[in-house]
């Protein structure tokens, strides 16, 4: 029997484990995957940036883990000497509307605790002679990571101070006893005295196998990126984010210098008829099945159909897509459009209908569950980890 198991091998999964590990070092544990490596999904699929904490709700856990996890996630990387690079993020307002929204971004900057500089319409062209708007918010600790490869340091972390990890050992069952949890997976059952589980796409269906009813449910939204040739690949210094709707909860699409030198262009936010799907013919009847007959998800959709469907059009024409970006980088052509894989976020919806905004946690006397963490998680992935550790830890006293 092992002391824990850990469900997921994406970062919160594997930086959990080496936290875990680094608490107990004596402890037997093993993580378990379905896939054949790490960060396969989301942790894998995603714009790769460093977010400072401009968004969030003060006092909310993604505010605090954000900003905990922006300085986190850099130490680890000097640390395992992972490439990153802190290039500062340019919120653009383009117009009265935006400036309006933008001026409320600049009291919670403050109220987050980030350091940030008002750039006017001249400051922001100096600073980004591509970009044109009326005004901008620089913000200068966002940065760039590949977080597939600090995924994959996390679980070298691990694996060296003798934790195990199993690929291709897919969770189908679970069962909480008064001692033990039994895990039942594609190859065999394994049991563990506490078991936490950070799985992502999935996280809904995994806690129903604990036989939990957890009130929400995950729902899948494809976020397309385009890559720009080359030759752009200067075209921008900073991260270069539109204003966002606070009604929306994406961020809306943004130029986003990568770490290996290229610009995406993303991402959008459309409905995935297919949990892991990352291709737009990629559907599976049971997924839709069952998110079209959840009353939560039927809400949020004919909430926001106007959005949705706008989102659906810059999704199916490239043209539309780029007069998203035209807006604030108007020498942009259709053809600088390149492709590239698309992510897909797991959004949990509550029953009442509404996209629950903060990272959610699911505990029961002997499993930790994450329930909710998209963006900014990949960011808020050491300090979301160490918060797992302080719930187990009050699991493994009580
Ligand atoms: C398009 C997009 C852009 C984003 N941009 C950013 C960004 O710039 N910055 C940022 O901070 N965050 C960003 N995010 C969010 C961030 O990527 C995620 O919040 C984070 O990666 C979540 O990590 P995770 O470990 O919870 O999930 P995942 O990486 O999805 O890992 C979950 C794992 O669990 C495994 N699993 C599931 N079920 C089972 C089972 N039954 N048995 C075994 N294994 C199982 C899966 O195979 C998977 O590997 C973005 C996300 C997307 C999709």
């Amino acid at each position: 029997m092992y002391d824990f198991i850990i469900i997921g091998g994406g970062i919160l999964g594997m930086s959990t484990a080496m936290q875990l590990k680094q608490a107990y070092p004596d402890r037997r544990m093993l993580l378990l995957e379905k896939e054949s490596g790490p960060a396969r999904h989301q942790s894998g699929h995603n714009s790769g940036v460093i977010h400072a904490g401009v968004y969030y709700a003060p006092g909310s856990l993604k505010a605090r883990f954000c900003l905990a996890g922006n300085r986190a996630t850099r130490e680890f990387c000097d640390t395992h000497k992972i490439p990153y690079d802190i290039c500062g993020k340019l919120l653009v307002a383009t117009d009265d509307e935006e400036m309006q929204r933008m001026e409320a971004l600049w009291e919670r900057t403050a109220a987050n605790g980030l350091e940030r500089e008002w750039l006017s319409a001249g400051a922001l062209r100096e600073r980004e002679p591509n970009i044109v708007g009326i005004g901008g918010i620089l913000v200068p600790s966002s940065g760039i990571v590949d977080y597939a490869e600090v995924t994959r340091a996390m679980a070298a972390e691990f694996e060296r101070m003798g934790g195990e990890i199993r690929y291709e050992w897919s969770v189908t069952a679970l069962e909480e006893r008064r001692q033990e949890v039994l895990v039942t997976t594609s190859q065999g059952e394994v049991s563990s005295r506490y078991l936490v589980t950070c799985s992502g796409l999935m996280a809904d269906r995994v806690i129903h196998m604990l036989g939990q009813k957890p009130g929400f449910t995950i729902c899948p939204f494809r976020g397309e990126y385009y890559r720009l040739p080359e030759r752009h690949n200067r075209i921008v210094n900073h991260l270069i984010y539109p204003i966002p709707d606070p009604s929306m909860p994406f961020l809306g699409v943004h130029l986003t210098r990568m770490i290996d030198g290229s610009v995406t262009v993303g991402p959008n936010a459309v409905l995935a008829l297919k949990r892991e799907g990352y291709r737009k013919r990629d559907v599976s009847l049971l997924d839709m099945s069952r998110m079209f007959t959840n009353p939560g998800i039927l809400k949020v959709l004919g909430k926001n159909l106007r959005p949705g469907l706008a989102e659906m059009r810059h999704s199916l024409s490239r043209k539309s897509y780029l007069e998203l970006v035209r807006k604030y980088c108007p020498s942009l052509q259709l053809d600088d459009l390149e492709p590239y894989p698309a992510g897909v976020r797991a959004q949990a919806v509550s029953r009442d209908g509404k996209l629950v905004d903060d990272f959610l946690f699911v505990n029961t006397p002997r499993t930790v569950n994450v329930g909710n963490a998209p963006s900014p998680a990949a960011t808020s992935a050491i300090p979301i980890g160490a918060h797992i550790v302080e719930k187990v830890k009050a699991l493994v006293e009580e």
